[in-house]
């Protein structure tokens, strides 16, 4: 490690207000200290936030959820409101990481988390993502972990939330604050695809801070459901996995939210499979359908040429389960 300069404000205008170029927020740390560790990330300064009032699961007036950005990830998959009327969240937060790290990582932290790509954290490698222009070790590589959608000739690196693919399915709307004011940012485009461009991940702009995530109201996410796939069922990232939620009215599907991870270089939404699954009766062909239109333009490497398959069965299987809740 090597030296850096500690901030404890009191409050959100003083953790804004401390700020400056070489500034990195920090909250449970689950992520970035390991990151700190292997020199993948070296701040000048970390202003802790962990104690600032942004730690409450409310309910607005208009039946939205507003969760703020320090509530721990095991606090908000055990709200007994937020599993009843979002079970999709509370299934993708309990399928993440382990109950120690559940407990210190935060909603805010989560939604930030980089990539475990791991050439990303060996700094012996080149890595476009850690050091712009040098390269990508992984497209060569063993990318049997890496993306087959979303990637680009710079990066192939895979987002490693499971909260995000749920919080892709509900809609949600990521609520920001900096100096300058405050502004919203939908779900959907709060994480950006590699591009020329993979060191910048997210919509976020320096020195702002993520103060809550609001989840609009739907009557029908009771019939949701998230299904992850992956090596290890103690502790392990995705090597394909599905949110989706279903409305169903009289044997047709009113409406279907798919998000998938483990096979994206983002939270993956997953809109053409969506609108093949509207209007339709729920059942095994329409659901074959829409999860291989949802791998339509998966671009495969070396190692992981299977998961083109077994994100189409994991969808498959997700929409089957969630189909059948009554
Ligand atoms: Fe770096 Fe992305 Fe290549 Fe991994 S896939 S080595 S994160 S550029």
């Amino acid at each position: 490690m090597y030296p850096f300069t500690f901030i404890q404000p009191k409050n959100t205008g003083e953790a804004l207000a401390a700020f400056e170029q070489g500034s990195k927020f920090i909250a449970g740390g689950t992520n970035l200290v390991d990151l700190m560790k292997m020199n993948v990330e070296k701040p000048d300064s970390l202003i802790n936030i962990s104690k600032l009032d942004l730690q409450k699961i409310e309910w607005l007036p208009n039946g939205n959820a507003s969760i703020g950005s320090l509530v721990r990830n095991s606090d908000l998959a055990y709200d007994e409101s937020i599993s009843k009327k979002f079970p999709v969240l509370s299934q993708a937060l309990l399928a993440g990481a382990s109950p120690q790290l559940r407990n210190m990582a935060t909603v805010g932290g989560n939604l930030l988390q980089r990539t475990r790509c791991p050439y990303f954290y060996d700094t012996e490698f080149a890595c476009n993502k850690r050091t712009p222009g040098s390269g990508c070790a992984a497209l060569n590589g063993y990318n049997r972990s890496h993306a087959i959608l979303g990637g680009s000739d710079k990066c192939i690196a895979t987002h490693p939330s499971d909260m995000c693919v749920a919080l892709i399915a509900l809609d949600a709307i990521i609520h920001l604050q900096s100096a300058a004011g405050e502004r919203i940012v939908a779900m959907k485009d709060f994480h950006l695809l590699p591009g020329q461009t993979p060191e910048k991940e997210t919509a976020l702009a320096p020195g702002e801070l993520i103060t809550s995530v609001e989840i609009p109201k739907k009557e029908y996410a009771y019939r949701s459901f998230y299904l992850k796939v992956r090596d290890r069922a103690s502790f392990d990232f995705a090597l394909a996995s599905a949110a989706v939620i279903l409305s169903i009215q009289n044997n047709k599907i009113k409406a279907a939210h798919i998000g998938l991870g483990g096979v994206g270089t983002k939270p993956w939404h997953a809109s053409n499979a969506e609108k093949i699954l509207i209007g339709n009766s729920p059942g095994d062909k329409i659901y074959q359908q829409a999860a291989s239109a949802a791998l339509k333009d998966a671009r495969i490497y070396q190692y992981n040429s299977f998961k083109k398959e077994l994100a189409i069965r994991t969808i498959v299987r997700a929409l089957t389960t969630a189909g059948g809740i009554s």
